[in-house]
């Protein structure tokens, strides 16, 4: 089945305690269809300046990812900046410059519109909202957000969760959201105004499901080479969405798997810059830390 995913596609320039990388790919839209294209066909919609380098896109389209609803406009490809400390679950943005995205008016191509899944990346709300209109009948809409549109467009967000079945947003972006610094009360709250579920995503610490009916908890497995955590939201909800448009089952029990695929991504992500781990990545590999995430949090009564 296929997804569509809007978000940024991006230039990126990242500082952590190991390394540095300036302008490099990056992007919500670029990391999610990365990862997801593992398991779906992905469609991209979004927008990149006239700077933007050939061998970005040539690297997406060799992923089989579909780049239709990839615009091409005269302009700065949007750029972002930001660093880590030694604690690499803490992202502090250094620079964010919107360039081609501020004027940015999202065009579905006809192909795109009957998507069975909707992945709305961290991008303006009100652009989040465009896109999901000109969608036919999504079977799932899954978004994400972070501190920057919570700041500056609390409304037009609060507006496009009425239409998410799926939220993922970090620990502090949950408190953020809900405007409540305890993570139940902020998750109950935020269950109220639209998703049914809410992935709350909390790093080396791994994962958190909240619906209704209970929680799901999903570890963070511990790796011996961190370099950069950038992108590993996007991984993970690249991961969970591809593996729930591969399976198309939207039962509890694979909603759990799905969860367990995302962190598998995102565990990959984090051990290179920008997209480099997932370029040489391949299927066993993502099948043996599969498995490894299983045992890590297997246990039984004796
Ligand atoms: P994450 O998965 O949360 O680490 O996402 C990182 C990506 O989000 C980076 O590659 C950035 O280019 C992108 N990004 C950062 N800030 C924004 C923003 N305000 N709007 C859209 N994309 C952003």
């Amino acid at each position: 089945m296929s997804i569509l995913v809007v978000g940024s596609v991006a230039l990126d320039s990242v500082q952590t305690p190991f390394g540095s990388a300036k302008e490099v790919l990056g992007g919500s839209a670029t990391y999610f269809s990365a990862a997801a294209s593992f398991f779906a066909d992905v469609r991209v919609v979004a927008v990149v300046g006239d700077d933007f380098p050939e061998e970005h896109l040539a690297f997406l389209k060799r992923r089989s990812i579909d780049l239709q609803g990839l615009q091409r406009v005269p302009g700065r490809t949007f750029r972002w900046a930001g660093e880590y400390g030694f604690d690499l679950n803490d992202a502090r943005t250094l620079e964010t410059q919107l360039n081609v995205f501020a004027e940015f008016r999202p065009e579905i191509p006809e192909a795109y519109k009957e998507s069975e899944l909707v992945f709305l990346g961290n991008i303006d709300p009100d652009l989040q909202r465009q896109v999901l209109r000109q969608v036919r009948s999504p079977k799932l809409v899954a978004a994400d957000t972070m501190n920057f549109w919570i700041d500056r467009k609390l409304e037009a967000l609060r507006e496009t969760l009425k239409s998410v079945d799926v939220l993922l947003i970090n620990d502090a972006e949950t408190r953020q959201l809900a405007g409540e610094p305890n993570l139940v009360r902020a998750a109950r709250k935020i269950l109220d105004w639209g998703p049914t579920s809410l992935v709350i995503k909390r790093g080396e610490y791994g994962a958190l499901m909240v619906r209704e009916d209970g929680w799901f908890a999903a570890p963070g497995i511990p790796l011996d080479s961190v370099f950069d955590p950038t992108g590993a939201g996007d991984c993970f909800a690249g991961g969970f969405i591809g593996y729930l448009a591969n399976t198309m089952n939207f039962e509890d029990a694979n909603i759990r798997k799905a969860i367990v695929m995302g962190s598998v991504m995102a565990s990959f992500n984090v051990e290179a810059f920008s997209l480099d781990r997932l370029r040489r990545l391949t299927y066993p590999e993502i099948e043996a830390r599969y498995k490894a995430f299983k045992r890590l949090a297997q246990f039984e009564d004796l």
